[in-house]
């Protein structure tokens, strides 16, 4: 007997069901609802349409509905608002595009209406230069905006990906200031990673306001939680997402507890003949051992193709996500997969983690620069738990090689092992993944011990004993305060000067040759000797932002960045 399955929503997840249900089910009726004007464009690169990077909308459409009808036979209703559905019934009603509502019936019903933006109820949030980046009609009217009234500054509240996105590009032609309630801009990211693009930002000219939210939008400005007054001519609120439920819940389907809509494994909701996909929807979220939202493409692609699947009578096993992504921040792109240090620390998994900071490719090649790559890993199974990197290149393709030995349930040692490409260009013979793995092991194995750069300023100001071990140059170019400048290449000699009797605080240019200091002392004696995970490198990014932001005395007399 023919099908007949609605899909509501023409982007991600609904173009994707349709698609593979066409696939599968040559001679089901299949109609798609968007109530834009557009269905499958690409909501990831909106963002860059606010810079020359897309040079206009039209770019960002990857299929219209006339081209979609034709290769799919798919008839894509757009203008179309679901606005109920009678489960009784098995209807839909629906607003059409003259405005006349209408009902339709379904054997089946694919939700994947996405997520809306968040608008918290601050004074001035209705005014005409207030935008959300949500769709192509946002982006166009930001561009229409920015062109129409000269717009000089931009005030973007949130630093989420998007608003970190959106920050950036607008400053390719706006003076910028970016707002953000918390700490850190791109919470998903620790501390110190999220610290390095922080510094990415501020050396490209966007101003950071952090530790601050909005409270008032006025004209041509944005008042500040702290009184702070900043110039916006334009104001980009990007605060965060929530799933589109509403329709759901109306209808009577199970809403899961992370506010988004419970379906199984199959991607079926409480109602076996409706099912739900992308940001709206649940997904599973094994190293939480929960289900929770995910507001990211690949998953709301995964769960449309698998909600087909089950609608034709397929399934496979459904292993939920780690949570993937990366973010491009002017000229340093981050990725991170799994969990980060704060997820572990709320799940209460023992655990540590390796900071290696190779070059990204053979030194000796043009380009090659530093790559910041920090694995957390369970004590004392090193079974892996999440990775971060952020650097010139690709350190999104050690991440996805983490990744993938995450998703198999692998272990410091799966990654010390793996057998990787290489040639110069690209990465070096062993390469960062490698390193951290071994890294992580030798931790792991009680072979030295370390510290994070987040406990150095506390370790200045308490007057601990601090041994830089890099040669006189590098010191004298710039050094931590209060710390003694033994070489490595010196360190056998002179160890009679330094202290036996209290912790001994080691660190080097990238932690590698402070590491060899460990062993040293730890072989002669040296009982409590710690390595500053990263180093000077990985602190001086550490230190830079926050001194710059708040004007404290910083605890290096020059930063590093090389
Ligand atoms: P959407 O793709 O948002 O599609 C939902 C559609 O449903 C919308 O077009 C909406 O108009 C329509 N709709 C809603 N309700 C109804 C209704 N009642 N009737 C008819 N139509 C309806 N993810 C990444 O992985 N990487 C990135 O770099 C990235 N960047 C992003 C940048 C921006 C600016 C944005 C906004 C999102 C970004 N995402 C990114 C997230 C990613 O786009 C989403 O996770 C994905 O699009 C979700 O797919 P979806 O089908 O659930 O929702």
């Amino acid at each position: 007997m023919t099908k007949k399955i609605l899909i509501v929503g023409g982007v991600a997840g609904g173009a994707s069901a349709a698609a593979r249900l066409r696939r599968l089910d040559e001679t089901a009726e299949i109609i798609l609802f968007e109530k834009g004007p557009h269905i499958s464009y690409s909501s990831c690169a909106l963002p860059y349409s606010l810079s020359d990077t897309v040079p206009d909308l039209p770019s960002l459409i990857l299929m219209t509905p006339e081209r979609f009808r034709a290769q799919h036979r798919i008839e894509v209703r757009t203008g179309s608002e679901v606005t109920a559905i009678d489960r009784a019934a098995k209807t839909v009603r629906v607003a059409g595009p003259d405005g006349r509502a209408y009902d339709e019936s379904y054997d089946f019903l694919v939700l994947s209406p996405g997520a809306e933006p968040i608008l918290p109820p601050i004074p001035g949030r209705d005014r005409p230069h207030v935008f959300t980046l949500k769709d192509t009609e946002d982006a166009e009217a930001i561009r229409q905006y920015i062109a129409g009234h000269h717009a000089r500054t931009a005030a973007v509240i949130g630093g989420g990906f998007i608003g970190v996105e959106t920050a950036a590009n607008l400053a390719a032609s706006l003076d910028v200031t970016l707002a953000e309630t918390a700490d850190q801009i791109l919470t998903p990211f620790d501390h110190d990673m999220a610290q390095i693009l922080q510094k990415e930002l501020l050396d490209h000219g966007v101003h950071l306001a952090l530790h601050d939210g909005a409270a008032a939008i006025e004209d041509g400005a944005v008042r500040l939680a702290s009184g702070r007054t900043v110039p916006a001519d334009l104001v980009v609120m990007a605060i965060g997402v929530r799933p589109r439920t509403a329709l759901a819940r109306d209808a009577g389907l199970a809403i899961g507890a992370s506010g988004a809509i419970a379906v199984d494994a199959d991607g079926r909701t409480s109602d076996p003949a409706i099912f739900a996909v992308g940001d709206a929807a649940e997904v599973a979220l094994p190293l939480r051992r929960m289900k929770g939202r995910l507001s990211l493409a690949f998953p709301a692609q995964k769960e449309a193709r698998r909600a087909a699947d089950a609608i034709c009578g397929r399934t496979s096993p459904n292993r939920g996500y780690l949570g993937s992504f990366g973010i491009e921040v002017f000229d340093l792109r981050a990725a991170a997969t799994g969990l980060n240090e704060r997820d572990i620390e709320a799940l209460r998994i023992p655990h540590d983690f390796a900071y290696v900071i190779p070059f990204a490719r053979v030194s000796l090649m043009p380009g090659a620069s530093p790559l910041h790559l920090k694995v957390h890993f369970e004590v004392p199974t090193g079974r892996l738990l999440g990775a971060q990197a952020v650097g010139r290149g690709t350190p999104d393709r050690r991440i996805d090689v983490i990744a993938a030995v995450i998703a198999k349930g692998g272990t410091l040692e799966d990654l010390a092992d793996i057998d990787l490409c290489y040639a110069p260009p690209f990465a070096t013979a062993k390469d960062a993944v490698h390193l951290a793995g071994l890294v992580g092991l030798n931790l792991l194995h009680g072979e030295f011990r370390q510290v994070p750069v987040s406990a150095v300023r506390g370790l200045v100001e308490a007057g601990a004993a601090i041994l830089d071990v890099r040669e006189p140059g590098e010191y004298a170019a710039g050094h931590i305060r209060g710390a003694v400048n033994v070489p490595l290449s010196a360190l056998r000699d002179r160890l009679a000067g330094l202290p036996k009797d209290r912790p001994l605080y080691v660190h080097c240019r990238s932690g590698q040759r402070s590491y060899y200091a460990c062993r040293i002392l730890a072989a002669r004696g040296f009982r409590d000797v710690y390595n500053i995970a990263g180093s000077y490198l990985a602190l001086s990014l550490y230190e830079y932002a926050e001194d710059r932001l708040t004007g404290r005395e910083p605890i290096v007399t020059a930063y590093n960045f090389r």
